[in-house]
Parts: structure tokens; sequence; C-alpha cells
């Protein structure tokens, strides 16, 4: 008998996860709640360059295979000793095997005032809608301090409020405005970027770029009527136009038993494996597990590969492998490591931002026909092993 496999969520993992294992003959259901999916690191350019979100968006029927089973739904719980996922509209799905893609969600009531700087703002993490919004303060500002900041330094893609410092301090530049707009990014960590590695590369380049880079600087709260921020540290900042990264944490979904969730509700999983802990057949993949490696599209991809690998009976392993880019003017770099082996260094270079964008132009075909891609993904992966490029890095 053919094989039920239940997919939750047609994000990066879950539409990977279910166009593979179609085309290798499973029974695919696909649960996602949006009829659109979102090229997520797209809010940079709508936020800070004024893109149409329409370039960053396709439906999500035209990114499935014939043959996947995609239901328009929420999911509500799942019972994983029941093998049951409850859906908003009343359905129950059974399975044989699960696949848990649900991402993260947004928490904007923890920091006080942050859901008020948020409704004011928007900001380029939330959805394409917050995104315009953003892009219209952004691109009115004509004089005062834009201030890019975090609430947690737990949320995905560790390098984007990097690439918006980037990609706005560049677009006032070409408005003329670069003098007459201080753009500042606090951060909380003790260097400009998490890893000291990676740092050392990225600091001298926001500097070119006229940055103000302000380190241990977690927002503890924000005072919208005054336009301040306050941290944890104990400090004070001033902006005009402000936009804080919110909290990210796991689904908000029941799952049975609850101890499958950690305290912030990420699933915990098998590192190695991405099995759901205690349940052999139910996996987690991408931002929803609680795997110790940046959550990215990359990570969510290759987590999926591994998963219906071990469906086919492979013992395939995920290595945690991160390919972060971090776009600058005309160029790129990427942060590189795996469970194995830490940030690699990797300098900025024009053929390395070739690259990124050969990866954005190939996203939604990597998605739709995933099998095509294996083997040019596998190459360069393999050809940019952090434990073979070592200490000299690429
Ligand atoms: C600004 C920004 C820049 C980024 N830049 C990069 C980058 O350059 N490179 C990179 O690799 N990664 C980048 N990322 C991260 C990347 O987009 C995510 O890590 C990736 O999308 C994770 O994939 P996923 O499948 O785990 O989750 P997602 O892609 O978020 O998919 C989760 C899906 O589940 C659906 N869903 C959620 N709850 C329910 C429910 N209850 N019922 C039904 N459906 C549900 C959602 O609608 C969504 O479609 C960036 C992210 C941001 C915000």
């Amino acid at each position: 008998m053919t094989e039920k496999v239940v997919v939750l969520g047609a994000g990066t993992g879950g539409l990977v996860a279910a166009n593979l294992l179609v085309s290798h003959g499973y029974d695919v259901t696909l649960v996602e709640k949006k009829d659109y999916h979102l090229f997520q690191p797209g809010m940079l350019w709508i936020a800070f360059q004024g893109h149409d979100p329409s370039k960053y968006m396709r439906r999500v029927d035209t990114l499935v295979k014939p043959g996947v089973n995609l239901l328009k739904d929420t999911v509500e719980s799942i019972d994983l000793n029941e093998r049951t996922v409850k859906l908003e509209s009343g359905k129950t799905l059974d399975y044989d095997k699960l696949i848990i893609a649900l991402g993260v969600s947004y928490d904007y009531d923890s920091v006080p005032g942050h859901r008020q700087l948020w409704e004011t703002y928007g900001d380029y993490f939330s959805g394409p809608e917050h995104a315009q919004r953003l892009w219209k303060h952004v691109s009115s500002l004509r004089e005062g301090k834009l201030v890019l900041a975090a609430a947690d330094p737990l949320y995905k893609c560790p390098p984007a409020p990097h690439k918006a410092a980037f990609l706005s301090s560049y677009t006032l530049k070409k408005m003329g405005r670069k003098d007459k707009v201080e753009v500042i990014l606090a951060l909380p960590f003790i260097h400009a970027y998490p890893s000291e590695t990676m740092a050392k590369i990225v600091e001298p380049k926001l500097e070119e770029a006229g940055v103000t880079v302000m380190t241990m600087f977690t927002v503890e709260s924000i005072d919208v009527e005054n336009k301040k921020i306050y941290s944890m540290e104990g400090e004070e900042l001033e902006y005009d136009v402000a936009a804080v990264i919110p909290i990210n944490k796991g689904p908000q979904i029941e799952i049975t038993p609850d101890s499958v969730k950690d305290e912030d509700g990420f699933i915990k999983v098998n590192k190695y494996t991405l099995e759901v802990e205690g349940f052999d057949d139910v996996y987690a993949i991408g931002d929803c597990n609680n795997t110790p490696t940046s959550k990215t599209g990359v990570t969510a991809h290759l987590g999926a590969e591994v998963v219906v690998d071990r469906i086919l009976g492979y013992d395939a392993k995920f290595t945690g492998r991160t390919n972060c880019p971090i776009v600058a003017n005309g160029t790129a770099t990427f942060v590189i490591s795996s469970y194995e082996h830490p940030v690699i260094p990797v300098k900025f270079s024009k053929f390395k931002r070739m690259l990124e964008d050969l990866f954005i132009a190939a996203y939604w075909s990597s998605l739709r026909d995933p099998e095509k891609w294996r083997s040019v993904f596998k190459a360069y992966f393999e050809a940019t092993d952090p434990t073979k490029l070592g200490e000299s890095g690429w």
C-alpha cells in the first residue's frame, strides 16, 4: 500500500519535501493556510528599495507538482499518539508519516510598545504589506535617524538586519540623503555580527556604507510617542523611523504530547535525523524545529532533502549547514558553517553576488522541481564545505 505522508506548511521546507516525495510515488497531502508563497528575503527589497511585492510572491498551487493533494486550511492541532492532524475546517487527517514545516510565529506583545511601533512603521519580517508600510516611511524620511534593531538575539536569517542596513544606506545615497539620514544598526551581540569571524569582514563594509553600529543593544521597551527605544543593557536610542525584528517563536498550534515543544514553542528534534523527539514517524524541518543552527531557507531546503531520503530508506543526516547571504552594494558574502565547523571567513566579492542573484533566480524552480537542482546544489555545498575550506575560508 502507498505510504500516506502529510506535510504541514507550504513554505520553503514543506514545498521541497512535498514535491520530492510525490515524484517518488508517495500519497502526499500538503496543508497551507495562505494562497501565496512569499520569498521572504524579498521583504528587504520591498521595505528598503520600494520593489513591487508581486515580484516575490507566487500562488501556492503553481508551486506544487501534479499529484500533491493541496489543502487550503489552517492546522489547529496535532496528536502524535493518535497520528492525527485537526484542521480549522473541521477535517481530521491521518498519516503514516508526518512532516511539520510550519515556520516561526511572531510575538509583538512581550516588548512594551512593539506592537504600536509595528502598526505605525511596519517591518521587513511579517509580510509584504508591512514591508510596504516601512518603505513608505523610509522613502519619505528627509533627515534624522533610521534605526534597525532586534527584540531578541534568536531570529531567522541572522544577517537580515545587516542586509537591511546595506540596502537602506544605498537607497538613501541614491536619493541624495546620505548625509542627512543616519542608518543605525542596533544589535544584541558583542560584535557587529553574532560570529566574530564574520564580524571582522562585515564591520568594515558597514563602515564604508556609512552605517552606525551599536552592539549589546537588546530592545527592552519602545516609547512610540517620544520616539525612543530602550535597551536591556540600559541605553536609550532616539529614532525618526524604526523597524524592530520581532521575537521569533515556534508555531502556534497545539501538539500532543506538549513535551515535544521547548519553552519557546520550537519542536524538539534529533539534530541529525530531524525526527521529533520520541516519534520515528514524525519530522520537523526548517524554522519550526530546535536544531542548533541558523533558521534559513537553505537549512529548510537541506532538511527537507534529508527527511525525504530517510523516508525513502536511506540513512541521511542533516549537517546543520548554513549558507546565509549578506548582500551589499554590488557584492555579497555568505555565512558558512555546520554542526562540525564554526563559521569560516568568507570575503565580499562580485562573484558571490552573482551566485546569490543566481540562487534568487532559481528559487521558484528549486521549490517546484527540487530534484532538478539537487546535483547543482550538492556540487556547490561540497565545493564550499566549511571543513574543507577551514580557517583560510573563501
Ligand atoms: C527578511 C528576511 C530575509 C531572509 N533572507 C534569507 C536568505 O537570504 N537566505 C535564506 O536561506 N533564508 C532567508 N530568510 C529565512 C527564510 O525565509 C526562512 O528561514 C525559510 O522560509 C524557512 O522555511 P520554512 O519552510 O521552515 O518556513 P516558512 O517558509 O516560513 O513556511 C511556513 C509555512 O507554514 C504556513 N503555516 C504556518 N502556520 C500554519 C498553520 N497553522 N496552518 C497552515 N499553514 C501554516 C505558513 O503560511 C508558511 O507558508 C530570510 C527571512 C527573512 C524574514
